[in-house]
């Protein structure tokens, strides 16, 4: 596959100190974060956090209230979308019914005045990138979902931009067809090696896609970092708590975070102080894990994963006596 961007010209995206107000209400509050170049970043938190908000002042299609937003050495902070150096994929209903797919892709090179021949061309490139070259003479409606999702990234990536900007772009998919085409967003990141910017609200997504997650709670950035140090040793407890798989326990001198299949279930009692004991409140089969609910009295409910193989060597009952112990290594202080 083709190489259709100068990596040159790819280069970092900062956020200083980026505000958005809407009237009275504060959607993104002088939020500080450098995405790096050639990296796949994904905005995660819960609706209305300010995630769209935020991506939408990178792309600006929104006005920045206050701060900056620099790309390497610009301030595009107040530049118009088509002079920033980003594009948006937008979700693939906005295509063009009318007008077939290449007619599509290039629309925004005809809007410039880019000779026809040259427009089609380059059209043909992007369609290439995402497999759709068989497809270029169709109308959007002729298109499967997935499909239509190709093209619309093949028409944001013409501008040849050094950051792609994407607004839950897998929400509107099939179970099946989402992470077939999560796959496709990640190689084609890889292949063409400029910066995705990725909002979604699904754990995941951002942890199977992202190399970097930025974990959102309105408006303000909880915590930043590579997935598995998010995921495996998260700071707050809304961290924990959204990212999901974790444990908070409460009545220590500290909270911690505790991920539920590091949580080690004894059916025997473990010498006291050693082990908490809770009963099993439900059992979930999960093919390869099965989780277990557990009210854990002080601590309240607990969750534990154990492994299949584990589970079913000595199979435990709805109701019956559990002891949790677990490695100090694996307990997680959260900030207060
Ligand atoms: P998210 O993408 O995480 O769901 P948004 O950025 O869309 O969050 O919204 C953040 C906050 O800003 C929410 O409280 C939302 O209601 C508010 N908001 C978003 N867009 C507008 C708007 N155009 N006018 C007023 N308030 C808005």
């Amino acid at each position: 596959m083709k190489q259709t961007i100068d990596t040159a010209k790819i280069q970092k995206l900062e956020l200083v100190a980026t505000t958005k107000r809407y009237g009275d209400t504060v959607a993104v509050k002088a939020i500080n974060h450098s995405f790096k170049a050639g990296t796949y970043s994904c905005l995660l938190g819960p609706s209305g956090c300010g995630k769209s908000s935020t991506l939408r002042m990178i792309a600006g299609h929104e006005h920045v209230s206050e701060g900056d937003i620099l790309l390497g050495s610009a301030n595009i902070t107040d530049l118009p979308p088509s002079a920033r150096g980003t594009a948006m994929m937008f979700q693939s209903y906005a295509l063009f019914p009318h007008i077939n797919v290449v007619e599509n892709v290039a629309f925004s090179q005809k809007m410039k005045g880019v000779d026809k021949a040259v427009r089609a061309k380059k059209a043909m490139e992007l369609l290439d990138l995402v497999d759709m070259v068989g497809y270029a003479d169709r109308l959007p409606a002729q298109l499967s979902g997935g499909q239509q999702q190709r093209v619309a990234l093949a028409r944001a990536l013409i501008t040849e931009p050094s950051v792609l900007l994407l607004d839950e772009p897998l929400s509107a998919l099939d179970p099946f067809l989402r992470i077939k085409m999560r796959a496709e967003l990640k190689r084609l990141q890889r292949e063409l090696g400029i910066s995705f910017i990725h909002v979604t609200h699904s754990q995941d997504e951002a942890l199977a896609l992202a190399d970097d997650i930025i974990v959102m709670n309105n408006g303000l950035i909880e915590q930043a970092g590579a997935p598995r140090d998010v995921f495996n040793a998260p700071k707050t407890e809304f961290v924990a708590k959204f990212i999901g798989g974790h444990n908070v326990l409460k009545t220590g001198p500290q909270p911690l975070a505790l991920r539920a299949d590091r949580l080690m279930v004894s059916r025997s009692a473990l010498p006291a102080g050693e082990a908490i004991s809770g009963k099993v409140l439900d059992v979930e089969y999960l093919g390869s894990t099965v989780t277990l609910s557990i009210d854990a009295g002080n601590e309240g409910e607990l969750v534990a994963s154990m492994s299949d193989a584990d589970f079913f060597a000595s199979p435990i009952e709805i109701g019956s006596t559990v002891f949790l112990s677990w490695k100090p290594e694996d307990a997680h202080e959260l900030a207060a």
